[in-house]
């Protein structure tokens, strides 16, 4: 089943949701990465956090996710774009992929152990003038309380953010989330009431493990209360670096470097940290740059 991401309101208007099945996306990713089981949750939710926020992006607008965290997995970050209207390009990488610890109290992946203490930075970058940052300290570690912490207190807006990556030994099994967000001038009871739902209802993973597609994971939260989908998006991994790019990255070198580079015997290796990637240039090619920049 691939990835899909769906937007709903209320239909009294006083939340709105995005839900969706994430599975493929971090399937990819932990492939790309080889990443340890622990490490594939953190990057996973984090990965679907991005994405779920990523439904209110316009154009050429972009939106990041970095976590700066104490713990063995030294951090990680999330990014993500739109390819067409209707179709988000997600990508992400973790510092230290091996990173693995033993299940938690509640026999759950310890996501807030390889996490560790740190923080939060959220980034949206506009088709014109300068991005937006915001950064907040990290609530527990989970991603999912982060998220929630960072809407609450860069954009002000109160909300649920459920995040869910079932993974074992033999990789991703199901991965999916959801954000709901209350209206600007809803009653307080209404966060109350999504707050109570969302404690009650089975994890996001265990929903979409039952073969869940998105529009239910919005419908149990919701209840009885009736929803009006609004939009749909496809969902892919997708790196934007190339070749191009690699050697515009060498075209900005000292000439200096970029000569001594042509004269090595060995061809010049560049690997993408975000899809891993491997871009291989040859002496020749290296030394064609260098004349460029007008090396010797
Ligand atoms: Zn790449």
């Amino acid at each position: 089943m691939p990835d899909r991401i769906v937007t709903a309101t209320a239909a009294d208007g006083s939340f709105a949701i995005v839900a969706g099945v994430t599975t493929e996306l971090v399937r990819e990713t932990q492939s790309r990465h080889e990443l340890a089981p622990t490490a594939s949750a953190a990057l996973g939710r984090l990965l679907t956090g991005a994405v779920l926020l990523g439904a209110r992006l316009k154009g050429r607008e972009r939106f990041s996710l970095q976590v700066a965290g104490d713990g063995p997995l030294r951090g990680m970050t999330a990014d993500v774009a739109l390819r067409s209207p209707h179709e988000l390009a997600a990508r992400g990488y973790a510092r230290n992929g091996a990173a693995e610890l033993p299940l938690n109290a509640r026999g759950k992946f310890d996501v807030a152990g390889v996490v560790g203490r740190g923080h939060l930075q959220v980034t949206r970058s506009f088709e014109v003038g300068q991005p937006y940052i915001g950064i907040v300290p990290l609530v527990s570690g989970e991603i999912g309380e982060d998220i929630a912490s960072y809407l609450a207190h860069s954009e002000q807006i109160p909300s649920i953010v459920a995040l869910g990556v079932l993974a074992g030994r033999a990789g991703i099994r199901v991965s999916g989330g959801l954000v709901a967000t209350v209206m600007p001038g809803a009653v307080e009871r209404t966060i109350e009431l999504l707050e109570t739902r969302a404690a009650g209802m089975p994890s996001i993973s265990t929903q979409i493990d039952a073969g869940a597609p998105a529009e239910a994971l919005a419908q149990t939260l919701a209840g009885e209360l009736e929803l009006r989908f609004t939009g749909e998006f496809s969902v892919a991994f997708v790196c934007r670096c190339s070749r191009r790019r690699v050697e515009r990255a060498l075209l900005g070198l000292a000439p200096d470097e970029l000569a001594e580079m042509a004269r090595d015997q060995k061809p010049t290796e560049a690997v993408c940290e975000y899809c891993k990637e491997r871009y291989v240039l040859t002496r020749e090619e290296v030394a064609g740059l260098a004349a460029q920049v007008g090396a010797g």
